[in-house]
């Protein structure tokens, strides 16, 4: 079994009056085959805690610990991040100008597997996950998030996140600028990968829209910097009734 352990994670970012602590202590562990959704008022922190997995410059971890199967990741580079077995999808996903989305997801595999996939297994690996994600074959060929449509951004990431298989991924707002058709083929996606049973989710997300398509087995209340509370899906219902006036109101 495989795990993400977050210990006393303590953040900041520079700002022009200087470093301003964002995560202030967020304690979370998650097992392999286990989903976890983090819900939160915008502004909170939720991104920033994907970042700092992720290893983005911008986030200075000044306490605390992130374990992958025990081992310390926060001294690992992005790259070696991704070799351990984590995904990150951004809310925000970059423009990889001139890469084309098959070359973006063959070096991307590469990276991950420490050898390029057979040629011809692969190809057909790629289309089959593209089709996955409803798009067409000839989307391969464009650039990396050049023009694309929210929709189409959030289902490349997705048919990324099914070819290279990781131990856990990190989804931020995957859900996000998607029409009901898009949620749905990305949560089927989101399921068939956590649907191993030996993969872990950490589903970060604003509304609770996108937990009608994937349940979670745990949904934790992110408020300020820092987790409120935890439970299990009723606590989405929960937040859906109520919103998040309770914690924000208690917090800070
Ligand atoms: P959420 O994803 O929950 O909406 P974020 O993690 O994006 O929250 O942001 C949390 C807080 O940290 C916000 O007040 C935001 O302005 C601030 N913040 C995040 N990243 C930066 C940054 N790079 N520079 C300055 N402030 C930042
Ligand atoms: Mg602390
Ligand atoms: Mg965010």
């Amino acid at each position: 079994m495989a795990t993400l352990e977050i210990k006393n994670l303590h953040v900041s970012v520079n700002t022009d009056d200087g470093p301003q602590e964002i995560l202030k202590g967020v304690d979370l562990t998650v097992r392999s085959g286990e989903v976890h959704a983090i819900m939160g008022p915008n502004g909170s922190g939720k991104s920033t805690l994907a970042y700092s997995i992720a290893g983005h410059p911008k986030y200075d971890v000044t306490e605390g610990e992130v374990l992958l199967d025990g081992e310390d990741i926060l001294q690992l580079s992005v790259d070696e991040r991704a070799r351990a077995g984590l995904f990150l999808a951004m809310q925000y996903p970059v423009e990889v100008p001139g890469v084309s989305v098959a070359n973006f997801l063959r070096t991307a595999k590469t990276a991950v597997d420490g050898e390029a996939p057979k040629l011809r297994t692969w190809i057909k690996d790629v289309n089959a996950a593209l089709e996955r994600m409803t798009l067409d074959p000839t989307f391969a060929q464009r650039n990396v998030n050049e023009g694309f449509s929210g929709g189409e951004k959030k289902r490349h990431e997705i048919a990324q996140l099914e070819l290279l298989n990781p131990k856990f991924a990190v989804l931020d707002e995957t859900d996000s600028g998607l029409d009901i058709d898009a949620l749905r083929v990305v949560s089927d996606g989101v399921n068939r990968f956590s649907g191993q049973g030996d993969r872990g989710v950490l589903l970060i997300t604003h509304y609770t829209r996108i937990l009608q398509y994937i349940s979670p087995d745990f949904v934790h209340v992110f408020v300020a910097g820092r987790l409120a509370e935890t439970g299990g899906r009723e606590l989405a219902d929960q937040l859906e009734a109520e919103g998040y006036d309770k914690y924000t109101r208690a917090g800070v």
